[in-house]
């Protein structure tokens, strides 16, 4: 038995394991084996917001589902909370350059962005359908403690020299790199656009930037419900690093991570047509900064179907007291 197939098997189990029932209130049951998980249905008129740490990330975990919500006649809003600007390696392949310099990482930064630009669009999304918060790429995870208020002076990116976001992307005024500003900013996009449903990493999420993107989610939740206490929406999570899911396997099919648990819904699975199959992997390959360091995993998710797990319901408020995803 290869590798490869040995741990196809051990998938196979787990997840036959893992899958719990899909209502959160029923007693635990026995799962008949091979029971598929349950698909998420998108309701008519549905206001999707992603949050995705970096460009790339909403089009991975969701390049289907976002096409769908469009074609319903719904609405698509993509947060960016950074510019992908914080990736050395990225930056020295694109632009042969041995030590990259603040400048490189900024103009990297810009290059992102415009790439995920032409990501929406190839996912048939117009210009309103994103916001770029240019928050600093792998410092997330500090704001969620350590420099979360005016307390102390802001952070400040190692790699852009930068501690704010540029003003024309600001949208709370004076917004600086520290945890409760941005938790703000979210909290204004979720309170302007009035999400259906919110689409967000979960925090087992091994990037710690997607992991402390939860809580900033969660604490942004909060802020918003305290000023507007009948707002209800459908809280989805998704994953993008976890060990080495979803590259074990090459099927067409995304099986769920295994080791990891589906939450109080179980894993929702997304089947999508080949079409949008073929669009999500055409708006995959306008990444070319990605393409051109890491294809084989931009490629592993353009598959027949997206999974998305459900959390409990979320009680997040930060500051932390402990480093959340920083250790990640
Ligand atoms: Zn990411």
């Amino acid at each position: 038995m290869t590798r490869q197939r040995v741990f196809a098997v051990i998938t196979a189990v787990a997840v036959t394991l893992l899958w719990p029932g899909v209502d959160a209130s029923a007693r635990p049951r026995r799962q008949p084996r091979h029971t598929a998980p349950p698909t998420l249905e998108v309701p008519p008129e549905t206001r999707l917001l992603v949050i995705a740490p970096h460009p790339d990330d909403e089009t991975l975990a969701a390049g289907g589902l976002m096409q769908r919500v469009h074609e319903g006649g719904g609405h698509v809003n993509v947060v960016f909370l950074t510019d992908g600007d914080g990736y050395p390696e990225g930056v020295q392949n694109e632009g042969h350059i041995e030590t990259p310099a603040a400048g490189d990482y900024r103009g990297y930064g810009r290059q992102r962005r415009r790439e995920a630009r032409d990501a929406l669009a190839a996912l048939g999304l117009d210009r309103a359908s994103h916001t770029f918060l240019s928050f600093p790429d792998g410092g997330l995870c500090k704001l969620t403690r350590t420099y979360w208020s005016e307390r102390r002076t802001a952070y400040r990116s190692p790699y852009t020299r930068l501690d704010r976001p540029p003003k024309s992307e600001m949208i709370v005024p004076d917004t600086e790199y520290r945890g409760e500003d941005l938790t703000q900013e979210i909290a204004r996009i979720i309170g302007d656009f009035r999400p259906t449903i919110i689409l967000a990493p979960r925090k087992e999420d091994q990037h710690a930037d997607h992991c402390a993107a939860w809580f900033f989610l969660g604490d942004a939740l909060t802020d918003v419900r305290r000023v507007h206490p009948d707002y209800t929406v459908d809280v989805l999570n998704y994953v993008v690093h976890f060990y080495a899911w979803p590259f074990e396997e090459d099927g067409p099919r995304l099986d769920p991570p295994p080791g990891l648990r589906g939450g109080v819904s179980g894993w929702l699975r997304f089947p999508l047509t080949p079409a949008e199959v073929r669009t999500k992997r055409a708006a995959l390959r306008k990444y070319a900064t990605q393409m051109h360091v890491m294809d084989w995993f931009l490629d592993g998710f353009a598959r027949a179907n997206e999974v998305f797990s459900r959390p409990a319901p979320v009680r997040v408020v930060l500051p932390s007291r402990r480093n959340l995803c920083c250790d990640q």
